[in-house]
């Protein structure tokens, strides 16, 4: 599908919006069953996991700083490297805190990978990852570990709920497939 063919589609629908509640509210249930007694330091990674973000935000009943990561890859989805660079920073020292990552979706792994590196070496107390959505024929990272996974799916192109095509589909309340991509 060409970019200027993208307005006027409407993807079929892959994962409900109620699906996709029921499932978010089970991860912060787990979350807050795992965090019980501490402070959480969750990190939305922009923009894809906004949606996804927030929603479990409203579940969670452990205290919880937010901080927001922006990291852009250098090739394309389908060249991803790994190598990305920050384009919006954490505002505040990860010392001695519990850090979630909160991840849109885990494609290749590479960047999930790097961005666990990144926050590595800032020496938080634990650091664990939750994406909503795992595709783990496409896993390239092999030794990467995600502690809180929503949905496996098969190696499709998905938007909405946060997730774009050429900037579009974000505000779709459902997951859907873009099947000619
Ligand atoms: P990875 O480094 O795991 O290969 O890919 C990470 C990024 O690629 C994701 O954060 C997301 O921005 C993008 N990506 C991977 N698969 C999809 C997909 O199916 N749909 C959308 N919209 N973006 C994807």
């Amino acid at each position: 599908m060409s970019k200027s063919e993208v307005k006027y589609y409407e993807p079929p629908v892959y994962l409900s919006e109620p699906e996709i509640k029921a499932r978010v509210r089970e991860l912060a249930d787990r979350i807050n069953r795992d965090y019980e007694g501490k402070e959480v330091t969750a990190i939305c990674t922009l923009k894809g996991s906004v949606v996804f973000y927030t929603d479990l935000l409203k579940f969670l009943k452990v205290p919880v700083v937010c901080e927001f990561l922006g990291m852009s890859s250098y090739g394309n989805h389908t060249t991803s490297t790994g190598e990305v660079k920050v384009t919006l920073d954490l505002t505040e020292p990860l010392i001695g805190k519990h850090v979630i990552i909160i991840e849109d979706i885990v494609d290749s792994g590479l960047t999930l990978s790097y961005m666990l590196e990144y926050l590595r070496v800032k020496k938080p107390s634990s650091l664990k990852t939750a994406a909503l959505l795992f595709k783990p024929e496409a896993l390239k990272a092999k030794d990467l570990k995600i502690d809180y996974i929503g949905f496996e799916i098969p190696n499709k192109f998905v938007v909405g709920y946060g997730l774009d095509y050429a900037e579009k589909f974000r505000g779709l309340p459902y997951i859907g497939v873009i099947e000619a991509y």
